[in-house]
C-alpha cells in the first residue's frame, strides 16, 4: 500500500470496452467515480467511425484520468482488424486526444525498429504487452526479456493460469520492480489477480461493464468488495475453496464483516480442481483461514493437522483455520448452521424430526439435531445410507409410504430438489408434510416450492439461507475472534440473492 504507481495514483485500472462511442464514453463516466485510472478498448469499437468518434469526444472533454489506449490487433487476441500501420495511426491521435499511454502488444513493437515507438507516440508513453490466452508457458524469463528489449515505458504479462502454482509465478515478474504488469487471467488465477497490487503489480485491471479477458472481476467488486487497492503485507488472507465456486456469495458474505468492522483482512473465492496446488500456495500467500465446499469437504480431512472432534464424527469439514507453522486446524460449521437456524423456532430436546436426504449436508444436519436432544428419522432414496446415518446418530429410518401416516415437529429437505434451475420441483408432496416447520437447505431460491407448499397448509417455513448466513458468521467469529457485524452481513446476502431472483425473473 502506499506505493506510488508509475500510472498515478489508482493502481486499480478500470477496463472500458464496448462497440459504440456512446457506449464507451457512458462506461467511462461510470467508471471515473471509482477510479482515475482507465484502458480504452479501442479495438472492441466497431470500425474507424466510432474510434474517431471517441477521440474526438475525449478531445473536447479531457476527463481528468490516466487514460491507457489500447487497439489491440486480432493476432494478439485483440478485436482490431487493421494492420500494424493502421494500428500504431489510431495510438497517435488517441495521444493527441489525451491517452497518457498506449498499450502496444509484443507482435507489434518487435516490427518497428529500435526506438521507432518511442518517436512515434511522442508524449505518449509505451506499456508493452504480451498475452497468452492458453496457458502459462514454463519459462517466463525469455517473455520477460522479449518485452524489455523494445524499450517501453513499462511492461505488462498476462497468461491464463490453469493452477494457482502458475499465477503465482506470473504474479512473481512484478516483485521489487515498479514496472511491471502482472495478469493471471482465468478463473483460478482471479485470487492472485486481485492480490497483484500488494504483491507488486504497477496495475489490477477489472472492466466496468464487460469482461474482456477471462476470470475478470468487475470494477466495483474489485475496488469496493477486495478493496484491491488497500490490500498490504499485514493484511489477513481468507478464502473459500470449491469447484465450482464462481457463484459463491461467501466472498460478499466475510468482505461485507470485514469492512463493517474496519478489519485489513479480504476473502477470495478459489477454484481449487487440485487440493494440492491450493494447500501449496497456503505459505507463499499468507492465507489465515479458509472455507471448503464441494468437492472438498471430505478429502480435506487427510490433510489437517487437527480437527474437531465433532467435524470428525460428521466427517466433512467446511472451515479450516492456519496455524502456527502452517498447522491446518478443522471446524464444520454446517452444523452449527442448522441448530441456530432450527432451536430459535423448535424445543429440539425431545422432538422429532425427519431429515430427506443422506448426503454432507444431511449428516451436519441429523448429529447437530441430536446433538441438541431431537430424535432424527431420516428418509432417503438409498435406503442403505439412510440407515448408516441413523445408526450414527441414534435415530430411525423412515420409509416413504409412512410419510402420510407420520407426524414430525420439524422436517428437512437435505436433499437438492427444487434448487434453480428446477426450482418448480418439491422432494415431498403436500400430503406428506404433516409438520409444525419444514427447513429447506436450499438457498437458491430462497422460498423453494417445497416451502411455498408448506406454507400454504399454515406450516412454519426456514429458508436455507438461515443456515448458510449461520455457518457464514460461525466461521467469520473463528477467524477473528469478534462478534461477527451480524446485520450487515445478512444484509448484504439477502440484497444479492434478491437482485439474483429480480434478475432470474426478467430474463
Ligand atoms: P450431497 O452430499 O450430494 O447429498 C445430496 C443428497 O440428496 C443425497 O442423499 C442424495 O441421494 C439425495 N438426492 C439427490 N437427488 C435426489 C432426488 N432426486 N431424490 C431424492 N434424493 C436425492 O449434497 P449436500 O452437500 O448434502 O447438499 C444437499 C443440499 O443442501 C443442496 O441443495 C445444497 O445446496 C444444500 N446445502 C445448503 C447449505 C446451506 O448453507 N444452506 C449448506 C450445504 C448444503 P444419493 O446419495 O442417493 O445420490
Amino acid at each position: 500500500m502506499g506505493r506510488k504507481s508509475l500510472f498515478g495514483p489508482d493502481r486499480i485500472c478500470a477496463v472500458v470496452a464496448a462497440p459504440t462511442a456512446q457506449e464507451m464514453a457512458r462506461q467511462l463516466r461510470r467508471a471515473l467515480r471509482l477510479t482515475r485510472t482507465v484502458e480504452l478498448r479501442l479495438d472492441w469499437l466497431k470500425g474507424n467511425r466510432e474510434i474517431v468518434r471517441l477521440l474526438s469526444w475525449l478531445r473536447v472533454h479531457r476527463p481528468r484520468a490516466t487514460l491507457i489506449a489500447t487497439c489491440r490487433r486480432r493476432s494478439a487476441g485483440g478485436k482490431f482488424s487493421g494492420g500494424v500501420a493502421e494500428q500504431l495511426a489510431v495510438l497517435m491521435t488517441a495521444v493527441a486526444a489525451g491517452c497518457t499511454w498506449c498499450d502496444v502488444e509484443l507482435e507489434t513493437a518487435q516490427r518497428l525498429r529500435p526506438g521507432g515507438l518511442q518517436s512515434m507516440l511522442g508524449r505518449g508513453r509505451g506499456l508493452i504487452s504480451w498475452h497468452d490466452f492458453r496457458r502459462t508457458p514454463a519459462s517466463l524469463r525469455a517473455v520477460l526479456h522479449g518485452l524489455e528489449r523494445c524499450r517501453g515505458d513499462a511492461i505488462k504479462v498476462a497468461t491464463q493460469c490453469n493452477s494457482i502454482r502458475e499465477s503465482l509465478r506470473v504474479q512473481a515478474l512484478a516483485r521489487g520492480r515498479r514496472n511491471v504488469v502482472a495478469v493471471p487471467m482465468g478463473e483460478i488465477g482471479l485470487p492472485v489477480r486481485v492480490l497483484a497490487l500488494r504483491q507488486g503489480s504497477a496495475l489490477a485491471y477489472a472492466p466496468v461493464e464487460q469482461a474482456t479477458a477471462p476470470g475478470q472481476v468487475s470494477l466495483e467488486e474489485m475496488k469496493q468488495l477486495y478493496r484491491a487497492d488497500k490490500l498490504d503485507r499485514r493484511t489477513r488472507v481468507y478464502g473459500v475453496i470449491g469447484n465450482p465456486v464462481a457463484h459463491s456469495l461467501s466472498p460478499l458474505l466475510h468482505n461485507t464483516g470485514f469492512i463493517a468492522r474496519r478489519m485489513n483482512a479480504v476473502y477470495l473465492p478459489f477454484l481449487v480442481r487440485d487440493l494440492r496446488d491450493f494447500l501449496d500456495a497456503i505459505q507463499p500467500l499468507g492465507i489465515a483461514g479458509f472455507s471448503v465446499t464441494l468437492p472438498h469437504k471430505q478429502v480435506i480431512l487427510r490433510h489437517l493437522d487437527g480437527c474437531d472432534p465433532l467435524a470428525e464424527a460428521i466427517g466433512a469439514v467446511n472451515t479450516v483455520v492456519v496455524r502456527g507453522g502452517g498447522m491446518l486446524y478443522g471446524y464444520n460449521t454446517d452444523y452449527v448452521g442448522v441448530l441456530r437456524a432450527l432451536e430459535r423456532r423448535v424445543a429440539l430436546r425431545g422432538s422429532r424430526v425427519l431429515i430427506f436426504g443422506a448426503g454432507g449436508a444431511a449428516r451436519a444436519a441429523a448429529f447437530a439435531l441430536a446433538q441438541g436432544g431431537a430424535l432424527v428419522a431420516v428418509l432417503a432414496r438409498s435406503e442403505a445410507k439412510a440407515r448408516g446415518l441413523a445408526r450414527a446418530v441414534g435415530g430411525e429410518v423412515i420409509e416413504r409410504g409412512r410419510l402420510r401416516r407420520e407426524f414430525f415437529d420439524a422436517i428437512v429437505n437435505a436433499t437438492p430438489v427444487g434448487m434453480f434451475p428446477h426450482a418448480r420441483r418439491s422432494p415431498l408432496r403436500t400430503e406428506e408434510l404433516n409438520c409444525r416447520l419444514v427447513m429447506d437447505l436450499i438457498y437458491r431460491p430462497m422460498k423453494t416450492e417445497l416451502l411455498c407448499r408448506a406454507a400454504q397448509r399454515g406450516i412454519e417455513t426456514v429458508s436455507g439461507v438461515e443456515m448458510f448466513l449461520a455457518q457464514g458468521i460461525a466461521q467469520w467469529e473463528i477467524w477473528s475472534g469478534l462478534r461477527a457485524p451480524e446485520t450487515a452481513m445478512r444484509s448484504a446476502v439477502l440484497a444479492a440473492l434478491r437482485r439474483e431472483e429480480r434478475e432470474r425473473g426478467a430474463a
